[in-house]
């Protein structure tokens, strides 16, 4: 009978146990867990600090007694693992007052990553929180229950930030959050984060970017000092990412990255065939690059830990990489992430195109459809999708997905505009949003568009040598001007084509990028050299002022 010991009780950990017992009924397994619970619903805790989910027990998903009758797992929170000793194969584990050893065959850890808390003055201050577990998240809730804060300044504009941004203003605080870079959600290029900074800033939240924390000073509230000015405050909350906890492994010798990360092999095997290691703590293989990266989802952690259950149990299942499928709710809009991202494929020259795409989650004329903003990158010349990235409100989660699968089975834009969707006028068009963007790439890929992007037009020369032609209505136009653009509406074109000058390119705008594509078309067909502004005036407008 094999002797197999877990560090960590939460996703990682419980998966690997329950793994391990549905595999083999008669190992012995222990579970150890540092903090009083075990299994519970990290990504929850948000919500129940701004009261979506109210019932605080809903977030424990089992108790130690639930999980050791079901899968006769021996359980021991309160149980701290000090050391691993490889040679007796033993660990070191206090409870309480008590050390004592405990003797392994295997070993499987996800001791998870610990929130990173800056080394600045007032950083200890009782009134800056940082959340992970339902300790964390109880001492918040107390705190706002009992001292009625009016404020909070969230440092870290991720997602665990913007989560807890929304659930203290849902809570009835004033929100700031602050964030280093000059965007939030980094996952996402700047361009698809501009609609998050302005639909934050529409519901209340203030935005400090390019802003890092000097300082924490305590008063009657806090005065918290920013690179960039200073901000009064009643309470703090730390969330600008997580440091995997490797130190036990790394004092155990095992291998591991710069960043903390513990290297492990497709198996999950760590450095000693013995251990495995899974979640937040490990580093993991970019599964569209290959390239070696640490990113803490809860779905990789789960995937991670059926992997090394199996291979402890001689199943030789293999872990492919991670893609960084990731999705958020920022009150009622969406934003939704999977593969590479531009400054991703930028910073490892990878030879890609991007298009932008801007259509409704449903049917135009079905009430209540709202439109989201779409970005792909895919791999010139062969149409690879490499990355996704969407902004919108319904149906966000449900496309990004579809990308993701894309990207998973190393689809094309051409597989794309083959996919067949479900539609009803509720849910999508009978075109719907994927098959779009892989219409839009496909054009580009076969030379039936040429584009141009938001960051070009500034640049465009405004001294004659091309023609400038927004499509747009007159109204539209109106409404916000683009400098140096003459006006024909699209449906005019035809007849005013002579307005435009031959032998000069057109470069071609409108409100989303669809209208002036139909112009593109109706111009290089009469000989024109056309680029088309790909998401259109309005992602131009949404990212030049969202930085304001
Ligand atoms: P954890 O789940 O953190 O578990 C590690 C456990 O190990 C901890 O309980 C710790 O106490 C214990 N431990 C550590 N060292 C020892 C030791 N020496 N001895 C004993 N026990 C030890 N991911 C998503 O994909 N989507 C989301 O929406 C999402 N939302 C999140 C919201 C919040 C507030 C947080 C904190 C995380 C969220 N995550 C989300 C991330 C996700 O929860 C993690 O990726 C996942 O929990 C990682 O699993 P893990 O097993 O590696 O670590």
């Amino acid at each position: 009978m094999s002797r197999i010991i877990i560090i960590g009780g939460v996703a990682g950990g419980a998966t690997a146990a329950a793994r391990l017992r549905r595999l083999d009924e008669r190992a012995e397994i222990i579970m150890f867990e540092r903090g009083e619970h075990i299994s519970f619903a990290n990504c929850g805790l948000p919500y129940h600090i701004g009261g979506m989910i109210p019932d605080r027990e809903k977030l424990l998903l089992q108790t130690p007694e639930s999980f050791s009758r079901r899968f006769n797992i021996d359980v021991r929170i309160q149980s701290e693992v000090l050391s691993i000793d490889r040679e007796t194969k033993e660990v070191s584990v206090k409870n309480k007052q008590t050390i004592y050893t405990e003797g392994y065959d295997k070993l499987v850890l996800s001791p998870g990553g610990a929130p990173v808390r800056p080394p600045v003055d007032g950083i200890d201050s009782e009134r800056v929180f940082t959340l992970r577990n339902i300790a964390d998240m109880d001492l918040i809730k107390a705190y706002i229950k009992s001292n009625h804060p009016q404020s909070a300044a969230v440092i870290g504009g991720g997602f665990i930030g913007i989560e807890m941004a929304e659930n203290l203003q849902e809570a009835g605080l004033d929100v700031s959050i602050i964030e280093l870079s000059d965007q939030l959600l980094a996952p996402l290029d700047m361009d698809m984060a501009c609609d998050v900074h302005h639909h934050l800033r529409q519901k209340g939240v203030s935005l400090y970017l390019n802003n890092g924390l000097k300082s924490i000073t305590e008063r009657r509230s806090l005065t918290v000092e920013l690179s960039n000015g200073t901000l009064e405050t009643s309470m703090v909350i730390l969330a600008i990412g997580v440091k995997p906890e490797s130190q036990l492994a790394k004092d155990a010798g095992l291998s591991i990255n710069t960043r903390g990360g513990v290297i492990v092999d497709r198996h999950m095997r760590t450095s000693d065939p013995n251990i495995y290691a899974v979640g937040d703590a490990v580093e993991v293989t970019d599964f569209v690059t290959g390239q070696p990266v640490m990113i803490p989802l809860a779905g990789p952690a789960n995937k991670q830990a059926r992997i090394a259950a199996d291979n402890i149990c001689g199943i030789p299942s293999e872990y492919a990489g991670t893609q960084g499928s990731a999705v958020i709710k920022i009150f009622d809009m969406t934003a939704a992430a999977t593969g590479v991202n531009e400054k991703t494929a930028k910073r490892l020259n990878l030879n890609y195109d991007k298009v932008f795409s801007w259509n409704s989650g449903y049917a135009g004329y079905y009430p209540g459809s709202k439109f989201m903003s779409i970005k792909v990158i895919f791999e010139k010349g062969s149409g690879k999708i490499l990355g996704g990235q969407i902004v919108g409100f319904d149906g966000v989660d449900k496309r990004c997905d579809v990308l993701a699968a894309a990207i998973r089975a190393e689809m094309t834009a051409f597989d794309l505009t083959r996919l067949e969707l479900c539609y009803a006028p509720p849910y999508s068009s009978a075109k719907d949003p994927v098959n779009m963007a892989g219409y839009m790439i496909e054009n580009v890929l076969t030379r039936k568009a040429k584009n141009f992007h938001w960051h070009d037009v500034d640049a465009l020369p405004r001294d004659g040598s091309v023609n400038l032609l927004d499509v747009r209505s007159s109204q539209e136009a109106a409404q916000g001007y683009m400098d140096g653009f003459i006006n024909i509406p699209l449906d005019s074109l035809r007849e005013r084509i002579e307005e435009l000058e031959r032998g000069k390119p057109v470069y071609t705008i409108c409100h989303s990028g669809m209208r002036s594509y139909v112009a593109a078309r109706i111009l290089s067909q009469n000989g024109f050299d056309v680029y088309n502004l790909s998401g259109g005036y309005r992602l131009y407008n949404a990212v030049t002022t969202c930085r304001d």
